[in-house]
């Protein structure tokens, strides 16, 4: 097991509906040490890729994404959740379903800091059924930017969200898999990767 694997091992608490809570170390209190291992993690899997822009989402990516900028040495943009359709024309919208809350929100990044010139990684918490991802990737793509990978800390290997990015053709590197969990016995089961070792 690799040391989020580790982690998530021994503080996740696993919820009904396929929810792993990580409120321990990632979601709610934040471990900074362990925030910097991940983006160590990321550089070294991106090494050689040209990144001069973070993009991630409110609220739970803002903290890891600014952890890994120290390591990538680039700004970091954040998606913000607005209730309201922005008709100003100078924001990059796109529409996001939360997995956690059930809802839809509008998330916009101003056009000032997303252009053609930018080589974007977006950076994520958990990937589920990708429809922040999606977002994201809808946002880069609407500001002419290139995609140059994705880095998430958890993805649900049992939820749609990483089949349908790979497939996609996107660069996605995941630095814990989750194949299976149960909430009744606790079980958390990791896919058994050698990137993730
Ligand atoms: P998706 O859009 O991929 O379905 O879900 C991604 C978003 O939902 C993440 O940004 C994360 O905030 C939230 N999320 C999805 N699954 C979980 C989970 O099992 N636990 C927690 N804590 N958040 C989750």
């Amino acid at each position: 097991m690799n040391f989020l694997e580790e982690r998530i091992q021994k503080d996740g608490i696993v919820k009904e509906g396929n929810v792993l809570k990580v409120d321990a170390f990632l979601n709610h209190q934040m471990d900074i040490r362990l925030f910097r291992q991940m983006g160590e993690e990321w550089k070294r899997r991106f090494e050689g890729t040209h990144i001069n822009k973070i993009l991630t989402i409110e609220a739970s990516g803002i903290g890891i994404a600014c952890v890994a900028s120290e390591y990538f040495d680039v700004p970091v943009v954040f998606a913000k959740k607005s209730k309201s359709i922005n008709i100003d024309g100078g924001m990059y919208v796109a529409e996001v379903e939360s997995f956690t809350h059930k809802c839809k929100n509008q998330v916009i990044v101003s056009k000032k800091f997303l252009g053609s010139d930018d080589h974007v990684l977006i950076i994520d918490d958990f990937l589920a059924n990708g429809c922040a991802l999606q977002g994201l990737i809808s946002i880069v793509s609407q500001a002419g930017a290139t995609l140059e990978g994705i880095g998430i800390a958890i993805e649900k290997g049992f939820q749609s969200g990483g089949r349908t990015i790979r497939n996609l053709g996107y660069r996605l590197e995941s630095l814990a898999i989750v194949d299976g969990m149960d909430a009744a016995t606790g079980r958390i089961d990791f896919r058994n990767n050698d990137e993730n070792k």
